[in-house]
């Protein structure tokens, strides 16, 4: 069994990965981040933690991921591409590596409720899994909008025992959560834990999101060793907010060798602001949601309007470490617009028999075109989760285009 590595060398004792991180919170949260910090602290190194979330990642998850070698794409593109699979864990995607982290460290701190929010539904759907198996209660805040795109997560997380509190004000989506799940916790921070779905939010959650994601590089660096003898030319993740890409990189940081490529969405259009989600590439540093990072912005340094296809990625902010490796240039940024993101969707899915999630279609995509444009190395890419819950969608919306007809 793999056991995780959770002592990474930053952030700095202040939460701080360069000039970005930190903590910009109300002052009576300072003490509860302070407590969750101390404690993750103590347990990040403490043998029976990591041995009772090595087992869970093995037992409960199916860690390891395979590392598998796209053949079929590499031989029609040129280049040797290799999936990361962690579309193959249990609900499906990355988050419930950190979902099942953040949720042991509530059992260990005697909190007695998880609670989130949730966009489309996927840290909606995995944190209740994770809640359910540490038996803590779970509330997860939902815009009233997004509860009814996302009809089938909504009865998932209720089937799993979580109570979905709908968010009716302004947009009722994802911001509107954001703010009325911040309300929840604060009502009541010394019971509850507010478990943030990515790299992101004050310190010491970057760091513990990265830190539960990094099992996905330890493991991946070591198989594609196995595999092949040495270690991959490239890695490529989607960016979000950013814990899939810091959870393949992390292991790959010191290997001055391999070229780390995060790529962003750039939805329908790149030149248009709300047109995209591209932090890194169209961005400037701000603060939001009690972290310091680049951000897309509006003319009043608000929060700029943000799209992309993949619900999973229209963040206006992104993790701050990936603003510290932008600015040092050990990590490329590079953007992939829907269309290219849904080629690579049914590309993946018609070659390779992968339906993949259109957020881990970006990376894909960036993969086929780096081999198309002659890379001729090795690409390691991160899928960092399953199609499942984008196929009706994307039928709806494209399948003419590929020629499925419709359905109804
Ligand atoms: C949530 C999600 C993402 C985006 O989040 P990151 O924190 O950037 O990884 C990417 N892929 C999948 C499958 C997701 O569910």
């Amino acid at each position: 069994m793999m056991k995780p590595c959770l002592t990474h060398p930053q952030p700095d004792e202040n939460g701080y990965f360069g000039n970005y991180g930190g903590s910009f919170i109300p002052p009576r949260l300072e003490s509860i981040m302070k407590e969750i910090d101390t404690a993750y602290r103590e347990i990040r190194g403490d043998p029976a933690f990591l041995e009772e979330l090595g087992g869970l990642f093995k037992h409960y998850v199916g860690r390891p991921s395979p590392v598998f070698h796209a053949g079929n794409l590499s031989r029609e593109f040129g280049g040797a591409i290799y999936l990361k699979r962690e579309d193959l864990n249990h609900t499906g995607a990355h988050k419930i590596n950190h979902c099942l982290g953040e949720a042991l460290l509530a059992k260990k701190m005697g909190k007695k409720k998880l609670i989130a929010e949730t966009g489309a539904g996927q840290h909606g759907v995995a944190l209740p899994t994770a809640a359910a198996l540490v038996r803590l209660e779970c509330d997860i805040y939902m815009g009233e909008v997004d509860m009814c795109k996302e009809h089938p997560n909504v009865v998932r997380m209720r089937i799993l025992g979580a109570r979905v509190i709908p968010v009716g004000q302004g947009r009722k989506t994802l911001k509107e959560a954001v703010d009325a799940a911040f309300e929840g916790y604060l009502k009541d921070p010394v019971n509850q834990m507010y478990c943030i779905g990515s790299v992101v939010g004050p310190h010491p959650f970057p760091m513990m999101v990265r830190d539960f994601q990094s099992i996905i590089g330890l493991e991946a660096r070591e198989q594609f060793e196995e595999l092949t003898g040495r270690l991959p030319d490239h890695v490529v993740a989607c960016v979000g907010g950013g814990s899939n890409a810091m959870g393949i990189f992390t292991a790959f940081l010191d290997d001055s060798g391999v070229v780390l490529h995060g790529v962003e969405p750039a939805g329908r259009n790149l030149e248009i602001p709300g047109e995209h989600a591209a932090t890194l590439s169209k961005g400037s540093p701000g603060i939001m949601h009690g972290f310091k990072s680049y951000m897309l912005q509006d003319e009043e340094g608000e929060p700029g309007k943000v799209y992309s296809v993949a619900s999973g990625l229209d963040y206006p902010s992104v993790g701050p470490q990936h603003g510290y490796l932008h600015d040092l240039g050990r990590v490329r940024y590079h953007a992939i617009n829907d269309k290219a993101a849904i080629e690579a969707f049914f590309h993946l899915s018609r070659r390779e028999g992968i339906i993949p999630a259109i957020e881990s279609a970006h990376a894909v995509a960036h993969a086929m075109k780096m081999a198309r444009e002659g890379e001729t190395g090795s690409i390691l890419v991160n899928l960092s989760g399953r199609g499942d819950k984008d196929i009706d969608f994307v039928v709806e919306n494209y399948g003419a285009q590929y020629g499925i007809q419709d359905l109804s």
